[in-house]
């Protein structure tokens, strides 16, 4: 029986549905299984299968204790036809690499890959016995991405409803309209006065606090959750685009069973390019995984000394979903990378808390940089490179994309192991930058600067993002950071 505890400590003992449903331990710890690797996933007869067998396959081994019926309708409910490609996440060959696109869902960005599945398993985990009107509210606070894409998986699906907070002012025009605009019964969008941190504290605020946790459950039949990307359910979907990856170089002939491969993944909360540590445990031939960061370059440092150092400036760059100081999914991979020691692991976290720092052992760095690999870009570059890739290769990539990009470039080329770079969100999701980067017009609206885009180079913006010019906003409410409770006791008596 394949079981879930904390990276922290291994007292709990929860299935699959229970970790998903409850997100964080108790110890502040994340949930990891001791069965992972145990069973692999089949590569040799991976070519020419659809997404949706190679999802049933991963997924099946990663949450055993979701029915085989249970997962292929989680599969076919969120990987239909919201995908731009039917390929879900496809292949292209650009330059001398290949180029995965996570951004053909609904929201454009590659959240979406897990973001579109986990309201389908949370909707499969209320527990037997348990309130069975109760409904899981979502909490989110968003520097941008993550709302629009979790409101997206939200909307109207059963015994769900979500709430999103965002700092007014902080976020593009493109943004903001995502999320102002989300259709769906169950779903609420709030602007704060302030910015994205204290949004953030005061949703942990919101969690701690028990007594609105009883008046919720009593009045309203409603227990707060998270969709935050520390949650299994979000990590296990992205693990599929890795084998998918390798199916289309199979299909392509680029490769044979059993070849290596080399990922370079845009990383900023370690969630993306975990799913590719988790994939290679599940068998698959994984030479190095290459993080690559933008200025604020805290993993670069990490993996070339074995100090993770917080306390520095934070950069607000081009690249804002990669702003991240503190990258909860590494917790997780030092868990494995470590034996599974959750003393060591709880003393690390404990010496982050406290003093802003940890340092692992030299065995242990040693290890780690045995698979992974690391680098990162300015925004300079981050600009030159979306110059360069598309004047060589006639390709558009987004300022995070464009960071893996660069990393790329810089690292010794071995011909004979393919490298996959990971774009994890559409050019068109930031058009001003693109367009200055590409030296065209950049001074209208983002809409304007879409037109301008498409105009020069001959692509087409995903329809969803060039319609907010004309979709109706839903949602103007601004609230103080103090006033974000009551925002939520209200949407949760309005369900
Ligand atoms: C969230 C995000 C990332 C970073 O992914 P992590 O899983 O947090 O490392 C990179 N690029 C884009 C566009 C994102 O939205």
């Amino acid at each position: 029986m394949t079981t879930f505890h904390s990276t922290r400590s291994t007292t709990d003992s929860l299935t699959a549905k229970q970790a998903i449903r409850k997100g964080i331990a108790d110890d502040g710890g994340l949930f990891v299984t001791d069965a992972l690797g145990q069973s692999k996933v089949d590569i040799a007869n991976l070519a020419g299968r659809p997404y949706q067998d190679i999802a049933f396959d991963v997924l099946h081994a990663l949450l055993p204790d979701f029915g085989d019926e249970e997962l292929k309708g989680c599969i076919a409910a969120a990987y239909g036809d919201q995908w731009s490609d039917e390929r879900i996440t496809p292949l292209e060959e650009v330059g001398d690499d290949y180029v995965l696109e996570l951004f053909r869902g609904p929201t454009s960005a590659f959240k979406d890959v897990a973001l579109q599945i986990l309201p389908r398993f949370m909707a499969r985990t209320t527990p037997e016995g348990g309130d069975a009107d109760e409904k899981i509210m979502i909490l989110t606070a968003t520097s941008g991405d993550t709302g629009k894409a979790a409101l997206a998986g939200f909307a109207d699906a059963p015994g769900t409803a979500i709430t999103v907070f965002y700092p007014q002012g902080k976020v593009s025009q493109v943004q903001e309209l995502q999320m102002t605009t989300q259709t769906g019964a169950n779903v609420n969008v709030c602007a704060v006065e302030g910015n994205f941190d204290d949004a953030q504290t005061a949703v942990k605020t919101i969690f701690a606090d028990h007594e609105l946790a009883e008046r919720l459950a009593g009045q309203h039949h409603v227990a707060l959750s998270s969709a935050n990307s520390i949650n299994v359910g979000r990590l296990v979907p992205q693990v599929v685009y890795y084998f998918s990856a390798y199916a289309q170089l199979l299909e392509r002939q680029v490769i044979n069973v059993g070849d290596e491969v080399e990922f370079v993944v845009p990383t900023g909360n370690f969630g993306d390019i975990l799913a590719g540590y988790y994939a290679k445990m599940l068998g698959l031939p994984v030479k190095h995984l290459i993080v690559a960061s933008d200025r604020n370059n805290v993993l670069f440092d990490f993996l070339t000394t074995g100090t993770y150092n917080r306390q520095r400036p934070f950069f607000q760059t081009i690249s804002p979903s990669m702003d991240i100081l503190v990258s909860s999914n590494l917790e997780r991979m030092l868990y494995y990378m470590s034996d599974g020691d959750t003393r060591l692991i709880t003393m690390l976290m404990n010496d982050l808390k406290q003093w802003g720092a940890y340092e692992v052992p030299e065995t242990l760095l040693a290890r780690i940089r045995h698979l992974f690999g690391c680098g990162w870009a300015d925004e300079d570059q981050v600009r030159q490179m979306i110059a360069d890739c598309w004047e060589r290769n006639r390709y558009v990539i987004d300022p995070h994309t464009a960071c893996a990009w660069y990393v790329a470039q810089q690292m010794p080329r071995d011909p004979l192991t393919p490298r996959v770079v990971l774009a994890t969100a559409s050019p068109y999701k930031f058009p001003r930058v693109v367009n200055e980067a590409l030296g065209l017009d950049a001074t209208g609206t983002d809409f304007a600067c879409m037109d301008v885009l498409a105009e020069a180079t001959g692509t087409v913006p995903p329809a969803a993002l060039r319609g907010l010019e004309t979709a109706q906003v839903r949602f103007d409410a601004v609230s103080s950071v103090a006033g974000m409770t009551d925002v939520v006791e209200s949407a949760a008596a309005a369900l």
